[in-house]
């Protein structure tokens, strides 16, 4: 670590206790640009990086609602607004347990790169709370959006911060948000996306992240002269990104053989079809069941509990040739990336954010092989609200066609300024280090352009 990542990671940990993922994200980026700012003084003499790790506006705020039995419950809401050098803040909201202001720091901090890298003008937050929708009713549901949109909604706006989903907000709860945000502000504006279809949303808006996680492993690939095609696929997660990342893998050819969630995951050796991924498409999405409800339905699968006491996540130890991580941070360590290449997998594309420590991420780059970052493998979803943003303000809407087509043209474009940052910065290969220094540059320059602000 240099001098310079050494003494801005003492100050960064001094200043924001407690926070462990956001100096860990850190920490990666500034790793990154060690070289960039040797290189380009002026970044450091105006102190971008400094300004970058400092959230413009944090917002957080209490969350009351009644539960079905009349009873009180109080959960707590947050919106970093991270930089908005290149746009309007834009970002997901999580609820989920964990959620506590440096995870959505983190989050933010990553956001501002990822946004930057999908050449759309959009700024970087991230908001959510540590409301559980797990196990409540939709009316409870409901009412908690309510009340945290009764807050939330003076401090977004389709010029200023523009709220989307992320782990624990699909559809339901961004329509119950817009619904509140409409009646208080008394206007239907764009300013959340993915949002339903009859009412402002984007075709290809909800497969997007999964369909460009696997874009970009299939750019990854191509760089290889190789495909997706006949590729076994270890996938994570059973939400939103890991079901549209296994649709797009099995439309390419490839095989996706296990899926999770908290409880646990599933290995069906025999792999996941098309009609099995619309069994976890309405177990998921609309009875809204456990992952262990597959291996019931397809005896060929064999269904592990999660064991928190072990130091590894045995869903990583199967052999495979690609891995698309899309469940949630730090879900792959050292013991993880290290049984993933004694089995074989040579594709590791991440749809979750940061979803592999350090010293897995370490390994794999040790390794050489294809590792495609989640601030530039899951841009996919974050353009593509960028896309409904463009679509709510012609007041238009663009076919599935077209929308897929600027999706796979941003995949492509993301995976090109990786691989000419990493070429102009002398890391050839190095996705992580080209991700970061692509993202960083165009933000770093409008803030250079923009003043000390
Ligand atoms: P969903 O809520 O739809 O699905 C999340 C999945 O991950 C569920 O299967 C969930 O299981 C599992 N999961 C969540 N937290 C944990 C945990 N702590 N341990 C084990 N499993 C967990 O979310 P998304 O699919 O939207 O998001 C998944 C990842 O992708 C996140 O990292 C998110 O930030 C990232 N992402 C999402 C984008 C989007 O457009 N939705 C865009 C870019 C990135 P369970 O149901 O049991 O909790």
């Amino acid at each position: 670590m240099s001098e310079y990542v050494s003494a801005l990671m003492d100050q960064v940990k001094a200043k924001n206790p407690v926070e462990p993922e956001f100096h860990q994200a850190v920490s990666e980026v500034a790793e990154s640009l060690s070289l960039v700012l040797d290189r380009h003084p002026e970044y450091r003499t105006a102190k971008i990086l400094e300004r970058i790790i400092e959230p413009e506006r944090v917002i957080m705020f209490r969350v009351p609602w009644s539960d079905d039995r009349g009873q009180a419950q109080i959960n707590r809401g947050f919106r970093i607004e991270m930089n908005s050098a290149i746009g309007p803040y834009k970002g997901g909201l999580r609820f989920h347990p964990s959620v506590n202001l440096g995870i959505l720091k983190f989050l933010a901090f990553e956001q501002v790169f990822k946004n930057s890298l999908t050449t759309l003008p959009m700024g970087g937050g991230k908001g959510g709370s540590d409301f559980d929708p797990k196990g409540k009713s939709d009316n409870e549901v409901m009412r908690f959006c309510q009340s945290f949109m009764s807050e939330l909604f003076r401090h977004i706006g389709p010029n200023t911060d523009v709220p989307a989903g992320d782990i624990g907000v699909g559809g339901r709860e961004v329509g119950f948000l817009f619904g509140q945000y409409k009646r208080l502000a008394n206007e239907f504006t764009g300013v959340l996306t993915g949002k339903g279809l009859n009412w402002g949303g984007s075709l290809i808006r909800p497969e997007a992240t999964g369909y460009g996680a696997v874009y970009f492993a299939a750019e990854m690939l191509a760089t290889k002269n190789d495909s997706l095609d006949g590729k076994t696929c270890l996938v994570s997660g059973s939400g939103n990104v890991a079901q549209y990342t296994c649709e797009k893998l099995i439309e390419l050819g490839a095989t996706p053989v296990t899926l999770s969630d908290s409880s646990g995951y599933v290995l069906d050796e025999e792999g996941i079809d098309r009609e099995k991924l619309a069994f976890v498409m309405d177990l998921k999405n609309v009875r809204r069941g456990r992952i262990s409800e597959y291996a019931e339905k397809f005896p060929a699968a064999v269904y592990t509990a999660a064991d928190r006491g072990l130091d590894h996540n045995p869903l990583w130890s199967h052999r495979a040739d690609c891995a698309f991580p899309s469940a949630t941070q730090n879900e792959i360590n050292a013991n993880d990336a290290k049984a993933m290449l004694e089995n074989g997998v040579t594709v590791v594309s991440e749809g979750a954010n940061m979803p592999t420590d350090t010293a897995g991420v370490e390994l794999f780059l040790d390794a050489g092989i294809l590792f495609g970052p989640g601030k530039a493998a899951n841009a996919g979803g974050v353009a593509t609200s960028g896309l409904e943003m463009s679509q709510n303000s012609l007041r238009l809407n663009w076919t599935r066609e077209e929308v897929d087509g600027h999706l796979r043209r941003i995949m492509k474009d993301v995976h090109s300024s990786c691989v000419a940052a990493c070429e102009r910065f002398d890391r050839k290969g190095n996705y992580v280090d080209g991700a970061n220094i692509a993202g960083f540059l165009k933000v770093a320059d409008a803030m250079l352009d923009q003043g000390v602000v």
